[in-house]
């Protein structure tokens, strides 16, 4: 089921998206509103499955950044000696923020979780990986614009409510990204994982 919801989102928000914004910025949603969409994820989660709360919570946060750990690749590529030409702030034109990435590493991790001897938990990150990377590529659509039609289009789509276009140095795209609508939505968001999460380990919910 999960990977339905993944697949849907990435259509709807693909169709919307085509005519509504083609350029190309490559920054995004920033880590507080990704942490706060895998808060979500894993209080969701956790209402239908045996695992500590707190865990999948853990865990929802982990998957919710995950895309964003490529932006480390120049640095360790660099540190290892490697001559590269990698530039983070255009991350969002990388295999790793594609939609075919993160189906092929969801169906990998299901296939994974259904062997025999597969631990009880392998289930609920192959169903949450589903979940929690197609929901970051739609908040960083919803903030900017994503590669989502990769391979059979390199065109970014978006609704590039950051308003910063052609911005991709990382330190003046965060200080200008607070005044944006984009940042608006994301602190709704911050808000709700915040008062989800209270609910949920306080045992209210
Ligand atoms: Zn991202």
């Amino acid at each position: 089921m999960d990977l339905l919801v993944a697949i849907s989102l990435g259509l709807t928000l693909t169709c919307s998206a085509e005519t509504i914004s083609c350029q190309a910025t490559y920054a995004g949603m920033l880590p507080p509103g990704h942490v706060a969409a895998g808060v979500l994820l894993g209080e969701r989660r956790s209402r239908r499955t045996a695992q500590h709360p707190l865990l999948l919570i853990a865990g929802g946060i982990a998957i919710g950044v995950l895309p964003d750990l490529d932006v480390l690749l120049p640095k360790l590529l660099s540190r290892a000696g490697i001559e590269h030409e990698l530039d983070s702030g255009v991350h969002h034109s990388w295999i790793t923020h594609t939609p075919v990435f993160w189906g092929w590493v969801t169906l990998t991790a299901r296939r994974l979780a259904q062997r025999p001897r597969a631990p009880a938990w392998a289930a609920d990150v192959a169903g949450m990986l589903a979940t929690g990377t197609a929901v970051h590529l739609a908040q960083d659509s919803l903030a900017n614009t994503v590669a989502l039609l990769w391979p059979v289009r390199r065109r970014r789509y978006g609704f590039q409510l950051d308003r910063l276009p052609g911005v991709t140095d990382h330190a003046e795209y965060a200080r200008r990204y607070p005044a944006s609508p984009a940042a608006k939505v994301e602190a709704l968001l911050v808000l709700a994982a915040a008062v989800t999460c209270a609910r949920r380990l306080g045992g209210s919910a």
